[in-house]
């Protein structure tokens, strides 16, 4: 058993990392035996009360032995393994247990020494699923379906590269459950064991491969062929929900959904898998996250996504943006974010490309393909440019800044979101996305597009999954190869700026312009009602839950120039007890007068009245035409028939 103080550990890592940089066989220094693969089963049957049970055999030789727990996951950007979860840790070699050590700096890592005579470590783990996991923002399972990713059952050597590492991965799945994954069975008759009809074994693929392929699996599932292996790589959708009749896809989603496969094929001019599928849950009890890999995405939303119309516009977009993915995130990677292992940081400085771009394609896409209609697009870009152009920490942190933070901005609550920013390099990485496409289009009088960047950039030859990085120079390079024009000074403008008003250059380049009025946006009217809450924030400057409590209120904005904050409640309305429809009334009613609207508000069990002087009105965002061409008009085009 080794101990290490803190000094001792550091000197220790940082001289493996200099090993290996120099090509040297780390297996051999790290004493784990070479060309060997990892044996890895995992225990799905008790999914119901969220714990998986893994098994692993690890071939190693006697001596010192370092094994890490993934910490930074693809796709989360950082820091996220759900190392809390990982319980009953138990490691044997040659019949007997052996004591280990977790390092007293990572958290991740855990030291054994191996036996005299022992070739192989067998470790058993548990991973409880109810919070916390990868990928998924709630519990990575329920009674009905379960979401496993294999970073949450899997240690591997420290300091090897992820794509050296071997692994045959297996389940046994809860009885009758059916399951969808990108992974290969490992043949016929192998992966589907007619004796034990539950137990699923996959073919040996590299621990890179492994994580990104995660599988899902419920007893209400279907599968629909979206194109067939005869017309290129075929793309499934695997559905498990709570229901059967959450499964019920409408004729027109279905069209919508093989539409958005051939869209997205005529816009990058080829694909990078051999296969592709949407794995998709529907609970509410798993739902609400989404997480894209090379070969399928991992997704969830609300049990009747697929069939209540609220649910069905917010989630429209959720597949097309995973899938999109495949070409912007997953092959073509920013060089911060592609990384050797599950151990190397990562740098989230171009996820305005990562995550903006994918953000922009993605909902062009829902568009194209018609899971929403050009109306419900721009309903949705002027919810988000509103949202941005009312952002009040655009004063203290530029763009460049909530990218870089990516590690850090989940970690708060919805209090001062507006102060804070958020991970705003999704949505004004849209906007800033919106511009170039219709800055391209009218430098070359419609001749060329953000298309033909794509087809550049994320097309080339079809294959197999593989990563190429690029930097920001890159990009640039890659732009001006389409349409010469100062992009590295524009988009430098937009990522550094603390100018008060989000960029909405690309609406009005689009032909369009924001404006407000008392007409309820479509998305803000949605999510009010499914997140049970009510948006005020381009009048009053709050957001209000259906309990009363503020859920945040915009500095600058009426609310907050009448002294009210975050966590206060709202008790009364000019002397009544307040009601969403009071509410309202009184915004009407205090309109083009000189009357505040009066409110008690109860803070932390402390009373007291604040006079509100708002007198514009309700105010929702909608996108007008212009007297410019209608460019946003063409780009939500299809490009198939
Ligand atoms: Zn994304």
């Amino acid at each position: 058993m080794r101990k290490y103080g803190a000094g001792g550990i550091f000197n220790v890592r940082r001289l493996l990392l200099v090993i290996c940089c120099s090509a040297l066989n780390f297996y051999f220094l790290n004493n784990f035996a070479d060309a060997q693969s990892i044996q890895l089963s995992v225990d799905l049957s008790d999914a119901a009360r969220n714990i998986y049970h893994a098994q692993l055999t690890i071939p190693v030789n006697p001596g010192p032995v370092t094994l890490v727990y993934p910490q930074w996951i693809p796709g989360n950007h950082r820091p996220s393994g759900p190392i809390a979860n990982l319980t009953g840790l138990v490691m044997k070699a040659g019949g007997k247990t052996l004591a280990w050590d977790r390092d007293p700096v990572d958290m991740y890592a855990f030291h054994v020494d191996v036996p005299a005579g022992a070739n192989e470590l067998q470790v058993t783990l548990d991973d409880i699923t109810s919070s916390g996991s990868a990928g998924a923002s709630g519990g990575a399972a329920s009674a009905n379906v379960l979401d496993l990713n294999w970073n949450q059952v899997v240690l591997y050597p420290q300091g090897a590269n992820s794509d050296d590492v071997q692994v045959i991965p297996s389940v046994l799945l809860p009885a009758g459950w059916k399951f969808g994954t990108a992974l290969p069975l490992s043949n016929l008759a192998d992966g589907m064991d007619e004796k034990h009809p539950d137990l699923k074994r996959f073919k040996q693929v590299s621990l890179t491969t492994l994580v990104d392929s995660p599988l899902i699996a419920g007893n209400h599932y279907r599968r629909i062929e979206l194109t067939s292996a005869i017309d290129g790589p075929v793309h499934v959708m695997d559905l498990v929900s709570e229901s059967d009749a959450a499964l019920a896809l409408t004729p027109q989603d279905l069209a919508a959904y093989k539409k958005l496969v051939a869209e997205a094929g005529a816009l990058f001019g080829a694909r990078h898998y051999t296969q592709y599928h949407f794995l998709y849950t529907l609970s509410d009890e798993v739902g609400g996250h989404g997480l894209e890999h090379h070969e399928s995405n991992d997704s969830a939303s609300g049990e009747r996504t697929l069939i209540d119309a609220d649910e069905h516009l917010t989630e429209a977009g959720l597949l097309p943006h995973e899938f999109v993915h495949s070409w912007n995130g997953k092959y073509r990677r920013p060089a911060g974010l592609a990384t050797r292992n599950f151990q190397d940081p990562m740098v989230g400085d171009l996820l305005w490309v990562y995550e903006g771009l994918t953000e922009y394609l993605g909902d062009v896409l829902t568009a194209r393909s018609g899971l929403w209609s050009p109306e419900q697009y721009r309903e949705g870009l002027a919810e988000t440019a509103a949202m941005l152009d009312h952002r009040a920490g655009r004063s203290w942190r530029p763009l460049e800044d909530t990218a870089r933070s990516v590690q850090i901005l989940r970690l708060g609550g919805p209090g001062w979101s507006s102060w804070r920013r958020g991970l705003d390099y999704y949505s004004e990485g849209e906007l800033i996305w919106l511009e170039v496409d219709a800055t391209i289009r009218q430098q070359t009088k419609g001749k060329k597009s953000l298309n033909d960047f794509c087809r550049s950039f994320h097309g080339g030859q079809s294959g197999p999954p593989k990563v190429v990085p690029y930097t920001f120079e890159e990009l640039v390079k890659a732009l001006n190869d389409v349409a010469r024009y100062d992009w590295a000074t524009l988009l430098q403008e937009r990522l550094g700026s603390t100018a008060a008003h989000a960029p909405l250059g690309g609406i009005e380049r689009g032909g369009w312009k924001l404006v407000y009025d008392d007409k309820p946006n479509i998305f803000v009217h949605a999510e009010d009602e499914l997140g049970k809450r009510i948006s005020l924030q381009y009048s009053l400057g709050v957001v209000l839950k259906d309990s009363g409590e503020f859920q945040d209120v915009i500095p600058g904005s009426p609310a907050y120039l009448a002294g009210i904050g975050p966590g206060m409640k709202l008790v009364a309305i000019n002397g009544r007890q307040w009601s969403k429809s009071l509410l309202r009334d009184a915004i009407r009613a205090a309109k083009g007068n000189d009357q505040p609207i009066d409110v008690l508000v109860e803070n932390a069990k402390f009373f007291k009245t604040y006079s509100i002087s708002y007198h514009e009105g309700e105010k929702n965002p909608h996108l007008e035409r212009s007297d410019a061409p209608d460019i946003l008009g063409e780009i939500l085009k299809p490009l198939t028939k």
